[in-house]
């Protein structure tokens, strides 16, 4: 059977890295792009439950939802795809979605999602700033999907991909790796509006990794291709056996 291939990101239908990803990915099979209408980063693994969603469908597979990256998976999966997609491809995102960043990430829930969902799904990233070279990722995300489809991937795992963003020839490997630290310092700006009022931008400081041994942003600084194999589970299992051992809670005083 041909491989289906859902495609879809945050940052919305008309994104170029969207584009790219999806034409690339053609050489597998049959890919279908479902996205947001709109630029929905950092809009997280948010669900739209208090008013309806529309479909929009584009020609040549390609559709767009006015709602999050979530809906867009959500409804690719129960309604727009005739069957369940070989392969979830979320990206590719213009910029790092590493460490704390992943918890905030629409590109990464897009793939939490098809992950819950029940299919092997991947999130791409590309870590840098504008010019973006789409095509390193793009080329990449080709090589992991063609791995994937012939080896599948852990159970309820999904990866999470960070390209360092350069010529493919300047990148120097791929590495496995650890969801890293990230420290904000000063992420809250003041400001005043033209009327002398004040209100603030989140998002405004100068972000900076802890430097852990085999962290995805490590890998990233040293110039390699950085996965992050990601699950949903969050319990802190250390923790969790820790509590029980040495934690005596009860309601009775
Ligand atoms: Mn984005």
């Amino acid at each position: 059977m041909t491989p289906l291939i859902l495609v879809t990101n945050d940052d919305g239908i008309h994104a170029p890295g969207l584009a790219i990803l999806a034409l690339a990915l053609q050489g597998l099979g049959q890919t279908v792009i479902v996205a947001p209408d709109q630029d929905n980063s950092a809009a997280s693994h948010s669900l739209t439950m208090k008013r309806p969603l529309r479909v929009k469908d584009l020609g040549r597979n390609r559709y767009s939802v006015d709602g999050t990256p979530t809906d867009c998976v959500t409804l690719a999966m129960g309604k727009i795809l005739p069957h369940k997609p070989h392969l979830v491809v979320s990206g590719i995102n213009p910029g790092p979605n590493l460490g704390d960043d992943v918890s905030y990430s629409g590109t990464v829930s897009a793939a939490v999602e098809g992950t819950m969902l029940g299919a092997p799904s991947l999130a791409v990233s590309l870590a840098g700033e504008e010019p973006f070279y789409f095509e390193t990722a793009a080329v990449f995300a080709v090589k992991l999907a063609q791995t994937i489809l012939g080896k599948g991937l852990p159970k309820d795992t999904l990866l999470n991909v960070n390209v360092p963003n350069r010529r493919p020839e300047e990148i120097q490997g791929v590495r496995f790796t650890r969801q890293g630290r990230r420290v904000y310092d000063g992420a809250i700006k003041e400001t005043l509006d033209p009327w002398g009022r004040q209100h603030y931008w989140i998002g405004g400081g100068t972000p900076f990794w802890d430097a852990g041994e085999d962290t995805d942003a490590q890998a990233i600084v040293a110039g390699y291709v950085s996965i992050t194999p990601l699950h949903f589970d969050l319990t802190n299992h250390a923790a969790l056996s820790m509590l029980r051992k040495e934690w005596r809670l009860s309601l009775l005083p």
